[in-house]
This record gives C-alpha cells, sequence and structure tokens, in this order.
C-alpha cells in the first residue's frame, strides 16, 4: 500500500530529476517552443517540495491536491494548469484513505490524464504530453517499470509527430523532428514513481 510519506517522495524524486533534466526540457522546447519549459517545472516543483516539507499533508489524495495547487499557481506556461490538474485530480480521486492500493492509485491517476485531455483538448498523436501520459498510465495496470518503460517510448514517439495543440503547433510541419518537452517531462514523473514504488 502506498501512504503520504510514499507520494511526497515520488514528488521529490520527480524534482531532483527535474532539476538534474531542466536544461534538457529547455533545448526541447528552444527547438519547437519557447525555451522555458526546464525553467517552468523547476519553478514548480521547488514550490511543490517546500510546500510538502512546511506542511505535509496526511493522505496521499491531499499531498497530490497539494502539488497539484502548487503547479497551477507558480507555473506561468501551459505546462503548469496542466500538470496541476493532473496531479490534483488524481488527489481528488484518492479520497481521504491514509493509504492507497496499486490499484487505487491507477484509478486516480487515470482519472488525472482524462482531466488533462479535456482541459487541453487534445489526444494521444497531437505532440504533447498526453502522448506519455495516456499510454503511461495505461500500462500501470502492468506495473509502474512497465508504466515507466511505456511513457519514455511515448516521449521518443513524439518525435516524427505534427503538434496540434500548445506553442509547437504554431510551427505546423517545422514542430516534425523533434521531441515534445512535455512528453518528455511526463516521462520523467513516471521514471520517478516506478523509483519510490519499488
Ligand atoms: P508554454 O508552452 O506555455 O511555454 P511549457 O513550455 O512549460 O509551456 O510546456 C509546453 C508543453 O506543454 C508542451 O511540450 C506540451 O507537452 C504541453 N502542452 C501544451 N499545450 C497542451 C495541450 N493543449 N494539451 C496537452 N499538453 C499541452
Ligand atoms: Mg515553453
Ligand atoms: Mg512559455
Amino acid at each position: 500500500a502506498f501512504d503520504a510519506a510514499l507520494i511526497v517522495r515520488w514528488m521529490t524524486v520527480s524534482a531532483a530529476a527535474v532539476d538534474r533534466e531542466a536544461g534538457r526540457l529547455t533545448e526541447l522546447d528552444a527547438a519547437i517552443g519557447d525555451a522555458d519549459h526546464g525553467s517552468n517545472m523547476q519553478r514548480g516543483f521547488t514550490a511543490v517540495v517546500k510546500a510538502l516539507e512546511t506542511e505535509p499533508p496526511a493522505t496521499p489524495g491531499a499531498v497530490l491536491i497539494t502539488a497539484g495547487r502548487q503547479l497551477i499557481s507558480t507555473v506561468g506556461g501551459a505546462s503548469g494548469p496542466l500538470y496541476g490538474t493532473l496531479l490534483r485530480r488524481s488527489g481528488k480521486g484518492l479520497g481521504e484513505a491514509p493509504q492507497v492500493t496499486a490499484e487505487e492509485l491507477r484509478a486516480g491517476l487515470q482519472a488525472g490524464v482524462e482531466a488533462v485531455a479535456r482541459l487541453g483538448g487534445a489526444a494521444p498523436g497531437d505532440k504533447t504530453m498526453l502522448d506519455a501520459l495516456a499510454p503511461g498510465v495505461e500500462a500501470l495496470a502492468v506495473s509502474f517499470d512497465a508504466a515507466a518503460e511505456a511513457a519514455e517510448r511515448g516521449a521518443l514517439a513524439t518525435v516524427p509527430m505534427l503538434a496540434r495543440k500548445g506553442r509547437a503547433s504554431y510551427l505546423g510541419e517545422r514542430s516534425i523532428g523533434h521531441q515534445d518537452p512535455g512528453a518528455t517531462s511526463s516521462a520523467l514523473l513516471f521514471a520517478a514513481l516506478a523509483e519510490v514504488a519499488k
């Protein structure tokens, strides 16, 4: 079972991964966006870790809701409200239980990914974070490692895609041949989850 401390660890390991990969995320965004995805994610996850340290929530659901709220309020870019919605909606789905099962966590995250699709109006294939989030959450039914692998494959699969949502879509055909920054950061979040779930 997963308790609040484990979900806090997921967020701190995610923050560390975002710090480590910030340069690369920004480089990817420089190619098809506005070169701020790394710094957006860093700002957001720094605030998440700080909020969780200051006032550690008692349940897995509350951890995700607090984290999501921080992302929404600190990240100016499109990714803030989208990732914020992912975590907040996932947290709501977990309710107030002090511990959740892997299956409950999977169901919560699934609801979160669906909320991201509704908010952003994107579907898999549009070259967005959903290209990693959707296969990742689907493979959670198999295992956390399978989910991390599926999300990573999903991020790589965005390279030949034409962007249909977000800033990259302004480039039209010129968006082809570059990996989507948001799909890349989504794969980091699934890798972090697999690491802490071991
Ligand atoms: P901004 O584009 O505002 O500068 P970021 O650079 O932080 O924000 O995030 C860009 C990422 O957000 C993209 O790589 C893409 O994955 C994701 N994104 C943008 N628009 C959407 C959308 N409508 N639906 C899903 N994901 C989106
Ligand atoms: Mg950007
Ligand atoms: Mg921006």
